[in-house]
């Protein structure tokens, strides 16, 4: 068996060996070559201690990432590379992090404290592989076993509880029964977990291929962290346009959609508000009047507690409150959207809602809408038509020359321009914007 490995992973491998160490790659880049996918990054391990890997790559710019742990960071040819030194994990006490790390010269004890088997293999161009927990078999079998005793693992990190849904969803591996129940038991330990790792885990769960599986076997897994969930679990919206419940028309939405971070948690929450905002008419139909707002209120909540970044935030919630808001595939209200969300917001609005209809009863028609809508904003965005105010064809100064004076005046004014060419009752002609600029100051 032979992996590929990039130039610039070996030339830091070789670095290390020829100041004496040993070092392998480790963890998801021998997992995913073997898989023939593409590893993300190439993890290398080493007997070097931190200070001596630093010294091993004099020259190289060297980050310490997490000394404490033993890794460091070295910067090889433009490309990261994480170098950890073997280690023992101490006691846990917390289902967190290890209370202290104990650094090692045996490769196989680094591989016991890994999370799962087809996570627990390291490979060196010459030695070969070195697979003490038949990390190979399962990758071959597509089975995801934690390495030794999994009520234990958890009990240690609860995190890897969130890894083995993550691992799941993304390679689509099912859960070996002994893990499975592991996880079960421990899930109440997710608690201890910060907001950092949980996200980190999270976002990856919902860009998996197998998310839809995921999402529904181990919805009380994720309720753990996230019991603004649960609510929609089961919830029959007694609603023609649904035949699933809230959860089921969450999960199949999110899977329906592109795999994009900020769509599919948009997905994940823009019904969040539907248990709380549920009325039955006379006739008996569900309705959810106002759901949206609650549903970013949720999303709010949760991803500040997760640590998501502001710029996340804001674009997340954007496109939770706008979700239910109709599209019409015309120029005029297609630029409206995109001076209010951007052309990178708009079409993930438009995306969110494909994703949103298709996991309903009425699927095909709304879907043509978002389409003919798709076509309008390419032809807006290739004719550079304009939507926003640094696109008109006259700016503050334009309007100073006039004689309005600097100030609030302006930006009105500029915002009255803007609003009638997007509208299309004025033309964005320099001549034509003064003209109407003046109208609109006397006026
Ligand atoms: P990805 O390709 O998504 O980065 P990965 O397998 O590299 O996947 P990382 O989270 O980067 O995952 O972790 C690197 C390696 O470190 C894992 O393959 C695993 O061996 C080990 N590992 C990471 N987190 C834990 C943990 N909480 N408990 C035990 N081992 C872990
Ligand atoms: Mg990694």
């Amino acid at each position: 068996m032979n992996i590929k490995i990039p130039e610039y992973a070996m030339r830091a491998l070789r670095v290390l060996e020829s100041a004496g160490f040993s070092a392998y790659f480790v963890g998801g880049c021998v997992r995913d070559s073997l898989l023939g996918t593409l590893p993300a990054d190439w993890d290398i391990a080493t007997n070097a201690l931190p200070e001596q890997v630093k010294t091993a790559f004099r020259g190289y710019t060297v980050v310490d990432t997490g000394l404490k742990h033993g890794t460091v960071t070295v910067v090889s040819d433009y490309h990261n590379l994480e170098i950890t030194t073997y280690r023992i994990d101490g006691d846990y006490s917390d289902a967190r992090r290890p209370d202290s790390v104990i650094f090692t010269t045996d490769l196989h004890e680094d591989l016991k404290r890994r999370d799962f088997t087809v996570n627990a293999m390291a490979y060196h161009p010459e030695q070969g592989l070195v697979d003490d927990w038949g990390g190979k078999r399962d990758l071959k079998d597509k089975v995801l076993r934690c390495v030794g005793d999994p009520e234990q693992r958890f009990k240690e990190d609860a995190l890897r509880i969130l890894r083995a849904l993550r691992f799941g969803a993304v390679l689509g591996f099912t859960i070996e029964p002994k893990t499975e129940a592991a996880l079960r038991q421990k899930r109440a330990l997710l608690m201890n977990i910060s907001g950092e790792r949980i996200r980190e885990e999270l976002v990856k769960l919902l860009c998996g291929k197998n998310v839809q599986q995921i999402l529904l076997t181990y919805r009380s897994i994720l309720g753990e962290v996230l019991p603004e969930i649960r609510p929609a679990f089961d919830f029959d919206q007694k609603n023609p346009h649904h035949y699933l419940t809230v959860w089921e028309h969450t999960v199949q939405a999110i899977a329906g959609s592109i795999p994009s971070i900020r769509v599919r948690l948009a997905l994940l929450f823009h019904d969040l508000g539907k248990p709380a905002s549920f009325s039955v008419d006379e006739k008996g139909i569900g309705h959810f009047y106002g759901h949206p707002e609650l549903s970013e209120q949720a999303a709010r909540e949760i991803m500040h507690r997760l640590r998501f970044d502001n710029a996340t935030i804001d674009r997340v919630t954007a496109l939770v409150r706008y979700h239910d808001y109709d599209v019409v595939p015309q120029s005029k209200s297609v630029k409206r959207w995109l001076n209010r969300l951007g052309e990178e917001g708009f079409r993930e609005l438009l995306a969110v809602k494909a994703a949103d209809r298709s996991a309903t009863t009425h699927k095909y028609e709304n879907l043509s809408v978002i389409q003919l809508t798709e076509n309008i904003l390419d032809e807006v965005i290739a004719q550079k038509q304009c939507f926003t105010r640094e696109q008109l064809n006259i700016n503050g100064s334009d309007l100073m020359d006039l004689g309005i004076p600097q100030g609030k005046e302006i930006g009105r004014i500029l915002d009255e321009l803007l609003s009638l060419v997007i509208d299309e009752k004025l033309p964005n002609q320099p001549a034509l914007l003064k003209k109407r600029a003046a109208a609109l100051w006397r006026g």
